[in-house]
């Protein structure tokens, strides 16, 4: 059984020194026994109270990483129910399906699909995983499919076979890139504990049941299996989500360890339609996926994927943010215009985006609003003259241009008064609302 913050407390130093990052011990045990803090935050626990605390430490969702490098995929590690009681922490990977059974031709096309990638507010986003799946029977043909991805991509691997033998020669080749092995069952379950500690990777459980799962993960751990990825078998969308958010509060809510562990979900076992397991896909990266696998990778579906992945699991309370300063577009010079903006990343890079689309040189003057939007930060009081002017004039942009026009969003067009008050010499122009109306706006102004 975890054990109680006071419990926890009582093993503590008791010094308050601070070093945790909290203030006192008693907060520290706290933390620690709600899953939001680490043990080793401090550096003062002794050796016998650590083995003491190691099992109110652990997380309640295990963390467990499958691969390694760049295209390594953490999962896991997650300590609330709901984005905004904290923030989610590690994102689902997404995995593209390759059968041995697949002609040479698909499959090499999946492989140059995987390399799909997108660039959003100053972010690389793509997908990390190839699920090869043994549909032949072959270990040998399963076995050539592995090595073939593995010289072709750096992508992170999933094994899929029932057979431990298919799953060995499968490591034969790629245990170097600590591949998922799924899936260890009722079925094979010694065999494949046996491949997941001889080659010390991570492996998938799969049940029939939640019941099932909870017996299978626990017998994976007794064996020494550590790092575990459930999957519940379900392939209904309304039961596997059901099962997803069942997992998840038994694991946060009733500390229960067989099911403290991240998920695999297959959307592409539940539809053939690929406009709806699209549709299936986004519900998991909301509610609880771990590894969602796609029986293909489409541009038109992969992209909303990515950046549903991306928006839900950045932390809410700080939204993604541009650094303040001055941004030069197009190589501007002393009689090009000036333009200020909020610094919300999105905000930023469709603003910026437009200046460079109008291919009018530039400067863009980025104000900290702590990552708010225009409209955002100017009812919050942050995009405002008596915040703007300071900015502009400490900035520098002065010394950059003969003229002393600055261009404000057309949605604080209120501040243009108070502007002109706190910036003596400027004058203020109101500019477009909209990113969209920036090109046109700055050709007028050009001429
Ligand atoms: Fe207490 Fe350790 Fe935190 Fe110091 S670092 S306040 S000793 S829990």
């Amino acid at each position: 059984m975890p054990l109680t913050g006071i419990e926890i407390f009582k093993l503590l130093p008791k010094t308050n020194c601070g070093e945790c990052g909290v203030p006192t011990c008693l907060a520290f045990a706290m933390n620690l026994a709600a899953g939001k803090a680490e043990l080793s935050a401090c550096p003062y626990v002794s050796e016998e109270a650590k083995a003491k605390l190691s099992e109110a430490a652990a997380p309640p969702i295990r963390p467990v990483t499958i691969g390694v490098g760049d295209r390594a995929v953490k999962i896991g590690g997650e300590t609330v129910m709901f984005r905004h009681e904290k923030r989610f922490e590690n994102p689902p990977g997404f995995a593209i399906l390759i059968k041995d059974t697949m002609e040479e031709s698909e499959i090499d096309s999946r492989l140059e699909r995987f390399k799909l990638q997108y660039e959003r507010v100053g972010l690389t986003l793509r997908p990390e995983l190839v699920a090869i799946k043994d549909d032949s029977g072959d270990a040998k043909k399963f076995e050539a499919l592995v090595s073939k991805v593995k010289q072709n991509s750096d992508c992170s691997i999933i094994l899929m076979s029932s057979n431990p033998d298919t799953l060995a020669a499968g490591l034969k080749v790629c245990a170097d890139r600590k591949p998922l092995i799924y899936a260890a069952t009722k079925d094979n379950l010694e065999a494949v504990a046996d491949l997941a500690k001889g080659n010390s990777c991570p492996v998938a459980v799969k049940a029939s049941n939640l019941e099932e799962l909870a017996e299978l993960s626990t017998k994976l751990t007794e064996a020494g299996v550590n790092d575990l990825v459930l999957d519940s078998g379900s392939r209904t969308l309304r039961q596997a989500l059901e099962d997803q958010i069942i997992i998840r509060s038994a694991a946060l809510n009733k500390k229960f360890r067989p099911l403290g562990f991240p998920t695999i979900v297959l959307p592409c076992e539940m539809t053939d339609d690929p406009m709806k397991e699209a549709i299936i896909a986004s519900v998991f990266v909301a509610k609880y996926g771990g590894i969602i696998v796609l029986s293909d990778f489409q541009g038109h579906s992969l992209f909303p994927l990515l950046v549903e992945r991306m928006n839900i699991y950045t932390d809410p309370q700080r939204p993604l943010a541009t650094t303040e300063g001055i941004y030069d577009i197009g190589g501007p010079d002393e009689n090009s215009p000036v333009l200020l903006t909020s610094n919300f990343s999105l905000t930023y890079f469709i603003v910026s985006g437009e200046i460079e689309n109008s291919k009018v040189p530039s400067y863009l003057l980025v104000k900290d609003t702590e990552g708010l939007s225009v409209m955002t930060s100017w009812a919050a009081g942050k995009f405002v003259a008596d915040a703007i002017a300071p900015f502009v004039k400490k900035c520098g942009i002065a010394d950059k241009v003969k003229h002393h026009k600055l261009i404000i969003p057309g949605y604080i067009a209120a501040e243009s008064g108070g502007l002109e008050e706190e910036l003596p010499g400027w004058e203020i122009l109101v500019g477009p609302r909209e990113g969209a109306q920036i090109p046109a706006y700055l050709k007028t102004q050009k001429s």
